[in-house]
């Protein structure tokens, strides 16, 4: 049997649908009744996708919440009107055997390509993707045709429920609740299950966890609390000409209040003129709460030299907690304090970027697979 209680009607996501068939309400269930197989992970981001695919392999009956509109969490893509704008990650580097296997199937799978070899820095030359000699060894990839296709991939065959905004996580007898809002405002939801894995960005799992009063171990929540992101405020825009920037169509900057350029159309992700600005972490910070208006204006103009071309803001996007500054010793986290499994993991407790995420995701998977047997053989 499927899922705890849920109030009112929960958009399903499945097979590259954005917005999918809504389902009928479930029927309410006690906590008597918790499904001991049933896993709940927060985020459809790539950790918690990733960690979804290895725990239903393992044989657990497993659904994913996001409040988003869109599976694949940071690694978002934006469209307005007939512009398409990768606005949160804009490649993936695989430094690890684990992660590279991964990307390499992704590639098979035509989900993803090499964009470019070397430094995405201003002023490096332009290296081809088939240049394995070039100085930074790396390739970056990028998904095919804009990043939002890997979140969709990774969504494929699961049970994914968006616009599900939790705002408590709470510890019962044998499981755990998420409670919490659809997107609509109004309609109140509760979900429960046996495990359940955490993956948004650390400081939002932490207030979940203390919405619902669930205390973690002192020496898990010092090392989470000491996690701490840097913001990034992404300027979506259409140049007015074509952008001088390099082939590739991206260059990251440094020191200056823009962190990164990408030209869209360049990249093949937009049929149209299409430019992301990313503001850096220290002057995101500073002008996070600043107006649309008065950001936009600064950061094309900041852009401007670089694009050799004014250009309109067409959005502003403000991602509070774009990529963590420090990290924990641990991939994941499992607390087993409590009567049932919660783990907890994303880009926070793995080095950041999405390869971080990819690894803290499986880790906690593992981790959870393996507890949840024990405790199997044990009954
Ligand atoms: C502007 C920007 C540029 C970046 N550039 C790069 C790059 O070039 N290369 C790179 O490797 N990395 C980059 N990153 C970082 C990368 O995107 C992240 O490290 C990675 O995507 C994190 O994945 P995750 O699964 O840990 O978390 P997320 O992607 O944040 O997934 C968490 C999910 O949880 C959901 N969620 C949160 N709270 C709730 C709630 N209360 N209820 C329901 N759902 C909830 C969110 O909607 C989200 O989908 C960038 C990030 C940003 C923002």
């Amino acid at each position: 049997m499927r899922t705890g209680l849920a109030v009112g009607l929960v958009p399903v996501f499945r097979h590259h649908v954005a917005a999918g068939p809504v389902r009928p309400p479930v029927s309410l269930r006690t906590c008597s009744e918790v499904d001991m197989s049933q896993v709940l992970i927060v985020g459809a981001g790539i950790a918690g996708a990733l960690a979804a695919h290895e725990l239903e392999a393992a044989g657990h009956d497993v659904m994913v919440v996001d409040k988003g509109h869109a599976p694949g969490g940071r690694v978002a893509t934006r469209t307005v009107g007939d512009a398409v704008f990768d606005h949160g990650a804009q490649f993936l580097t695989a430094k690890s055997s684990t992660f590279q296997a991964l990307v390499d199937g992704w590639n098979a799978a035509g989900v993803t390509r090499t964009w470019f070899r070397g430094s995405p820095d201003l002023g490096s030359p332009d290296t081809a993707p088939e240049d394995t000699d070039a100085s930074d060894g790396h390739p970056r990839y990028h998904g095919e045709p804009t990043m939002r296709r890997i979140g969709e991939h990774l969504s494929a065959g699961l049970d994914v429920r968006l616009g599900t905004v939790v705002e408590a996580v709470e510890a019962i007898s044998g499981g755990w609740r998420l409670r919490g809002t659809l997107r609509d405002g109004f309609t109140p939801f509760t979900l429960e299950g046996h495990a359940v894995l955490l993956t948004a960005p650390v400081p939002q799992t932490l207030a979940l966890l203390d919405a619902g009063a669930v205390r973690l171990d002192a020496e898990h929540r010092r090392e989470l609390d000491e996690i701490v992101f840097d913001p990034c405020i992404s300027v979506l825009a259409r140049p007015h000409s074509t952008p001088t920037l390099p082939t590739r169509g991206a260059a990251r900057l440094q020191d200056g209040p823009i962190m990164w350029l990408t030209d869209n159309q360049a990249t093949g992700a937009s049929p149209t003129p299409a430019v992301t600005i990313h503001g850096a972490g220290g002057w995101s910070r500073e002008h996070f709460d600043d107006p649309d208006e008065v950001v936009g204006r600064e950061l094309v103009g900041f852009a401007r030299p670089h694009l050799g071309t004014d250009a309109d803001v067409l959005y502003v996007h403000r991602w509070r907690y774009a990529k963590p500054t420090a990290e924990t010793g641990e991939d994941s986290i499992l607390d087993t304090t409590h009567t049932a499994p919660l783990a907890i993991a994303g880009d926070g407790l793995a080095g950041g970027r999405v390869e971080g995420a990819a690894l803290s995701g499986l880790d906690a998977a593992a981790r959870l697979i393996e507890h949840l047997a024990g405790v199997t053989h044990a009954t």
